[in-house]
């Protein structure tokens, strides 16, 4: 008889295999995968991996014009031995995520999980603490006679029918997580047809981060089990609401709560106020890092609660920042940013947002009013963000502080990705376009 763990683990589940990823420029999740009896040479030493794989658009293509697109060079793709965890134990599949690192061991400045940890380090120095966690949004579907995504389930919006129309897919999503250890705090159908949405509990940044890309991973392979496709694209059908994947961030220094106790609008202390008042001037720079891919731009439409206006609110749903105060129930206040979409590599979202959250205590900015209500409809018109890749990439190539806490390296290699997105899109007409990520995460 073997012995059953707490995370429903037996025994005898031990790694055969390990599948070790890091997240690319473009927010694909790239995998080598290593034999459990190398798992730590793999930990150790890591496996290799070409710099070049961050010049690969999101359908896969290199871009010509990117810096990294050399055949020049090799990493090493260093697993987190501390992070490992079971993908499909039966079958002895684990996963660990990694930092690419050079051959002799020194970081490589271009590596998203470690900019990721810098910048959590950078602020741990400050006497900072950010803790945040990720809602996953996705669309169950099947492919129709024109490569259309229909939905798979019957059902209405939030509905009980919904969830009784695919209890055994929400029955075995929910069992993978909980056998990967992976803890989520609530599991819903969506506002959209066949749409679901897991909330997952909230983690230092490189634990937020690294529990959605192992969530992402579940989530498909447990869709394919069931015969559908699971859509995380901004936005799969043009007649549809978008996926988002919003962020929440809880703030404290030395231990006291930064968004909460305090006389300002939803109970803000000054401290707070005034690094709100930066995030918010600064929401266009991060904008690129949140919605990465020309796709996500036709997400950010107004009333559709993929909040596109640069302002703030609190518990407003159409405000790029929600304030959500603190509950009775003893949860800290705390922020969602609600612009994100699961395009982003959320290392990448989370360092930038650490950054902006570092420059904003030092550089703190006056917060205006919040807005009450749908900001489409004031008197005077709220200000949108960016309403396209390019727009947003020229704020984000133009942030001083971002660029400062990335690194030359980093920060001209995802403009010149950005700019590899705009000009992929230039040649498709919006229909093209949603087809050509559609199916996101899979490509070509
Ligand atoms: N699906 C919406 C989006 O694109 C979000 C709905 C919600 O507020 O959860 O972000
Ligand atoms: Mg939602």
């Amino acid at each position: 008889m073997t012995m059953v763990t707490t995370s429903g683990m037996s025994a005898s589940d031990s790694p055969r295999r390990v599948a070790v990823t890091f997240v690319n420029h473009a927010g694909a999740v790239l995998v080598k995968v290593v034999p459990g009896t190398r798992f730590a040479a793999a930990a150790q030493l890591g496996v290799g991996f070409s710099p070049v794989s961050d010049a690969w658009r999101i359908d896969g293509l290199p871009d010509d014009g990117h810096p990294l697109a050399v055949p020049d060079g090799d990493l090493r793709l260093v697993a987190d031995a501390a992070a490992l965890r079971p993908l499909e134990p039966a079958e002895g599949w684990f996963w660990a995520p990694g930092d690419r690192r050079h051959r002799d061991g020194s970081p490589y400045a271009a590596d998203q999980r470690s900019f990721c940890r810098a910048r959590r380090d950078a602020l741990a120095a400050e006497g900072m603490t950010l803790t945040a966690g990720f809602e996953i949004e996705w669309l169950v579907a099947e492919p129709g006679p024109l490569g259309e995504a229909m939905p798979a389930l019957a059902g209405g919006p939030y509905g009980a029918d919904r969830l009784m129309e695919g209890l055994d897919y929400a029955g075995a999503l929910l069992d993978a997580l909980d056998t990967a250890g992976l803890p989520w705090l609530q599991f819903h159908p969506e506002y959209g047809a066949a749409q679901f949405e897991l909330s997952l509990a909230p983690g230092d940044p490189i634990e937020a981060a690294d529990r959605l890309v192992l969530a992402r991973l579940l989530i498909q392979r447990v869709t394919r089990r069931f015969g559908w496709r699971a859509s995380f694209s901004p936005l799969p059908e043009a007649v549809r609401v978008g996926n988002g994947g919003h962020v929440h961030l809880s703030l404290s220094r030395r231990g006291v709560p930064l968004l909460q106790g305090g006389d300002g609008p939803g109970g803000l202390p000054p401290a707070g106020e005034g690094l709100l008042g930066a995030l918010l001037e600064a929401l266009p720079a991060l904008l690129p890092i949140g919605c990465p891919l020309a796709v996500s731009y036709r997400r950010l439409a107004p009333s559709r609660w993929s909040a596109p206006f640069q302002v703030w609110g609190v518990e407003n749903r159409e405000a790029a920042l929600r304030l959500v105060p603190a509950a009775a129930d003893g949860v800290d206040a705390h922020l969602e940013l609600k612009t994100a979409d699961l395009g982003a590599n959320p290392y990448l979202l989370l360092g930038a947002l650490q950054a902006l959250v570092q420059e904003g205590l030092r550089q703190p900015r006056p917060l205006p009013e919040p807005v009450r209500g749908d900001p489409a409809q004031l008197p005077r018109p709220a200000q949108r963000l960016p309403l396209d890749l390019a727009a947003a990439s020229a704020a984000f190539a133009a942030s001083l502080p971002l660029r400062q806490a990335m690194g030359p390296l980093l920060h001209d290699t995802l403009v010149a990705g950005q700019q590899a997105e705009v000009r992929r899109a230039a040649a498709l007409d919006p229909e093209e376009l949603i087809a050509s990520c559609r199916w996101l995460p899979l490509t070509g």
